[in-house]
């Protein structure tokens, strides 16, 4: 995905480039086609409203910049309500007839399993990165800043959260700092709550993992479930332990468990459920976690899983144009920068084509505008999502700068969405604007 559009992009820009595509002759467990382009499981792009769904905006956006994947998407559309579902043979077919016959495209069907020392580069190898390249990205980030597994915890809207069951609080008051002593939100659960939300656990419906993929993360960060398989009174020794916390609704009741949640961005918009990764059913886990005393009316960004994937810690590695810091010849697209999803893969490579071209050309490109939908993502994987606890993002409107004079919570959601969507369409615009015009001057 990443890769063909960023090709795309750069190509249409009059920039020669090579595709290297290790299929066929090495394969993943996942990708079944030689195709570029491939959908390797569901065949929706997910919403296509670009006014009330950030992915829809994406797709908006994608659309307004010429993006190969989007049209190509839209030429194969199958009916799905408000989705994006495509012909997906057809769809990667056609990517790949595209760029095969594009004039400044020339494809070479091989590995690469070194990091280049000179030329201008786009990694976009996704979350199936081959264990060579992989070692190779290793070698210069260090062990610990390329993950091949995700455990994502929930991530959650902060203004869905009822503030009057929650309270903010470090275990024991710990930091420096008023803001370090309050940085978790905590939910109390007294002993009927924490045995129902057991219950509720141990019956959810879990997903299964792929064939090929192998749980040889569990050392370290095992699903919340696997842990309550375990006994019944792990988890409240574990995440969900109630010590050094006071909850000041009821500061005269001990807890008998607490769950935590921390910030997950700078603006403080999203929390995520601290070490609450999860392999349970997306439809279970709302429902399991909605138990939670203070998230009955939850509104979730993006729910957990578990899974194959290859990520780096981008906000520590990667500037704000997606170029490896110690490398800036360098630059990262596509899942592997530690974004989720088709679109968002896309999205990044639409991208990384654009900022590799202006550099070639010598243009003196204006940040992407943090308010769009682009901007938005590629601003929190390069700087501002928490760095420590980094995993993979969709893009969602929690991610989006907050609006002024609007209402927060579900009521005033439309206005705000459409806020936000208006917003983002004006300043993508101006950036694309601002490309055509240097352009032409540079022409
Ligand atoms: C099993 C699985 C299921 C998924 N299901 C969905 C889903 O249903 N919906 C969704 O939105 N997202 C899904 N994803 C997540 C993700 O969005 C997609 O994988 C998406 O294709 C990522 O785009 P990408 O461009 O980053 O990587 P890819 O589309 O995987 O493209 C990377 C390409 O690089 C090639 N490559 C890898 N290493 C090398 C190398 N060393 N040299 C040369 N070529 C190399 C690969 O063969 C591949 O063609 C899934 C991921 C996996 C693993």
């Amino acid at each position: 995905m990443a890769g063909s559009e960023a090709a795309w992009q750069a190509a249409n820009r009059g920039i020669p480039v090579v595709i290297h595509e290790m299929r066929p002759k090495v394969k993943t467990f996942a990708h079944k086609t030689e195709n570029l382009g491939e959908m390797v499981c569901s065949n929706s792009f997910r919403s296509d409203d670009s006014e009330q769904n950030a992915v829809g905006l994406l797709h908006w956006e994608m659309r307004t910049a010429g993006g190969l994947i989007i049209n190509t998407a839209h030429e194969h559309r199958l009916p799905a309500g408000g989705a994006l579902a495509v012909d997906r043979d057809a769809f990667a077919a056609t990517v790949t007839e595209r760029l095969k016959s594009h004039p400044n495209i020339r494809i070479s069907f091989e590995e690469i399993n070194e990091l280049p020392f000179d030329g201008q580069w786009i990694i976009a190898t996704g979350p199936l990165t081959s264990e060579g390249l992989g070692r190779a990205i290793q070698a210069e980030t260090g062990t610990e800043a390329l993950a091949f597994f995700d455990a994502i915890a929930p991530i959650l809207y902060a203004d869905s959260i009822d503030m009057s069951k929650a309270w903010m609080q470090s275990r024991y008051d710990k930091g420096e700092t008023e803001e370090e002593q309050r940085a978790y939100l905590n939910c109390p659960m007294d002993k009927d709550t924490y045995e129902a939300f057991i219950d509720a656990l141990l019956a959810a419906e879990k997903t299964e993992f792929h064939e090929g993929e192998t749980a040889g993360y569990f050392d370290g960060c095992l699903p919340i479930e696997v842990m309550a398989e375990r006994g019944r009174e792990t988890l409240r020794h574990g995440p969900m332990k109630p010590v050094g916390l006071t909850n000041p609704h009821q500061p005269d009741i001990k807890a008998h468990a607490v769950v935590q949640l921390r910030r997950d961005n700078a603006l403080g918009t999203l929390f995520n459920i601290v070490g609450f990764q999860t392999k349970m059913k997306y439809g279970a886990q709302k429902d399991v976690l909605r138990l939670i005393p203070g998230l009955e009316n939850a509104q979730f960004a993006r729910l957990g899983g578990i899974h194959r994937n290859t990520f780096l810690n981008s906000p520590t590695l990667l500037d704000h144009q997606m170029r490896l810091k110690s490398k800036p010849n360098i630059r990262f697209a596509g899942q592997i920068t530690g974004v989720e999803g088709y679109v968002e893969s896309a999205a990044m490579g639409l991208l990384a084509g654009r900022l590799a071209t202006a550099e070639l050309l010598g243009m003196d490109l204006p940040q992407v505008p943090q308010d769009s939908a682009h901007g938005a993502l590629v601003h929190h994987i390069t700087g501002g999502a928490e760095a420590k606890t980094f995993q993979p993002m969709n893009v969602n409107f929690g991610l989006f700068r907050p609006l002024d004079g609007v209402k927060g919570g579900r009521r005033g959601r439309v206005t705000r969405y459409k806020g936000y969507t208006d917003r983002a369409k004006e300043a993508w615009t101006t950036w694309l604007d601002t490309q055509t015009l240097d352009a032409n001057a540079a022409e």
